[in-house]
């Protein structure tokens, strides 16, 4: 009753005082599914259960797959179908690339029939299961054969894709896309253009791209830039998505993927576009990150959000986590996140319950305590990160922020306690996207540890007595 009360005053008072009630939407973004076709966790050991695992021997196979494996088609219809039972009704779905299986072995496992077939299977699942929900996909590293190798011209392997995905374009990002593996299109009834970049054309370990004279790959920072442009004078707002992402790879130290030419034109675009940009969404880490842009005096301007993969394997660095996908609140007027609930797959659990249980492992605000997430939310994160103290004792290092954020990093897979070279490389890429500030950020961490290094170790010892006392 009172409750009901209490709705009807906050109507009467929007009404009074011409209020804006806010309506919110949702969407999906999912990455990195990396289906592993041959996978069998009766294949026997090593490559027989999956040529994914490079060789290595699985941890523990099972329906779900390993941890050191890509994705079995279980783990991926068991996904898809946590999105539809999660929230099967969301405004869109976000995409964002790398669908084939990684092996040191391609001649044998991988071949242009195959990425078409991964990408005709997943995208029939999709369809299949969201039939009225527009997606928006771009092209990661391993949507071509061979992978990393997607030149910056028309190609026979992209313009199949593109006739994958007809469905979700319109007539003109269709023609686009297959000529670049690039284009946008709006939300459908809504003032919210959404980019997909093929960020391939950029990508420093892709053979086909002279990042040193080429200024711009397939004309597609000109087309960026003109959409920019063009959304700002209709007054829109974009949402930027892509496979590969600007900035550094917060796990180790001094490892970027772009040509320091196209990393640098990226940062200066969302400078200059901050306005009119509500959101950028990337993958190829496999993990769970973000990255904050800033205007000529330091204010936070823009977030970038790097979302976890599907897959369990970390395919740039040995590693791994769980599986991963992620559901986005957001106001339909103003296009700003509201909140993101990161829902995952306890793997080992999974397996050995021969159940796919998909939970919430964590929701923005709540996991974080800030209002919103705006660059100045985002910011007082990694201020947080920053200047939380890190030690070695994992057990009790789980319970301080930085380590919170450590382990959600990993979708909740423990690699350990995050000791100060972890803290320095996690906290110098979410908050430096352009190569000089971050080369910057991380010698003067090493400066600073070095001058303060008894005082460090002080804190060390006092956290750690603190901590088992
Ligand atoms: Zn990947
Ligand atoms: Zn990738």
């Amino acid at each position: 009753m009172w409750y009901s009360t209490l709705l009807i005053g906050c109507a009467v008072l929007e009404a009074v005082w011409g209020i804006p009630r806010r309506d919110t939407g949702s969407f999906w973004h999912i990455t990195d599914l990396h289906l592993d076709f041959y996978y069998s966790a009766e294949g026997g050991n090593g490559l027989d259960i999956c040529p994914s695992s490079y060789g290595t021997e699985p941890l523990d196979p099972g329906t779900y797959g390993d941890y050191r494996c890509d994705s079995p088609m279980q783990l991926i219809k068991s996904s898809i179908n946590a999105m539809k039972t999660i929230d099967g009704n969301p405004d869109f779905i976000l995409w964002t690339g790398d669908d084939t299986l990684h092996t040191s072995q391609q001649n044998r496992y991988l071949s242009e029939e195959l990425v078409l077939k991964t990408i005709w299977n997943i995208t029939e699942l999709l369809q299949q299961t969201f039939p009225s929900t527009t997606v928006f996909a771009s092209l990661g590293n391993h949507d071509y054969h061979p992978k990393y190798e997607m030149p910056p011209k028309r190609n026979a392997i992209v313009e199949m894709i593109a006739d994958i995905w007809e469905p979700w374009m319109t007539v003109e990002q269709f023609a686009m896309f297959r000529e670049t593996g690039f284009g946008s299109r709006l939300v459908p009834t809504r003032d919210l253009r959404i980019i997909m970049l093929n960020t391939n054309l950029w990508d420093a370990s892709n053979p086909t791209i002279d990042g040193e004279n080429d200024i711009d790959p397939a004309g597609q920072f000109e087309w960026f830039g003109n959409q920019l442009n063009l959304t700002r004078s209709e007054g829109k707002k974009v949402y930027i998505t892509g496979h590969i992402g600007p900035g550094f790879f917060e796990m180790v130290s001094n490892e970027t993927y772009y040509f320091k030419r196209y990393n640098e034109r990226y940062v200066a675009l969302v400078q200059s576009y901050a306005d009119v940009i509500a959101g950028q969404f990337f993958g190829h880490h496999h993990t769970d990150s973000f990255r904050l842009f800033y205007n000529e005096s330091k204010h936070p301007i823009s977030v970038l959000f790097y979302e976890p993969g599907v897959t369990p394997r970390i395919g740039i660095r040995d590693g791994s986590t769980n599986p991963g996908i992620r559901l986005f609140q957001y106001d339909r007027t103003t296009f700003k996140q509201t909140d993101f609930t990161q829902y995952f797959l306890n793997l080992s659990q999974a397996n050995a319950l021969d159940t796919a249980s998909w939970v919430e492992e964590y929701s923005a605000l709540s996991e974080y305590l800030i209002p919103d997430l705006s660059p100045a939310s985002l910011k007082a994160v990694a201020t947080r990160l920053r200047e939380d103290p890190s030690f070695n004792n994992e057990t009790c290092s789980l319970q301080t922020f930085l380590q919170r954020y450590h382990l959600l990093n990993t979708v909740s897979y423990v690699h350990g306690a995050c000791d100060d070279t972890c803290q320095k490389n996690h906290v110098c890429a979410v908050e430096n996207v352009d190569q000089e500030s971050y080369y910057r950020c991380m010698s003067e961490w090493d400066g600073n540890s070095a001058t303060q290094n008894s005082a460090s170790i002080a804190l060390t010892v006092l956290s750690f007595l603190l901590c088992i006392l």
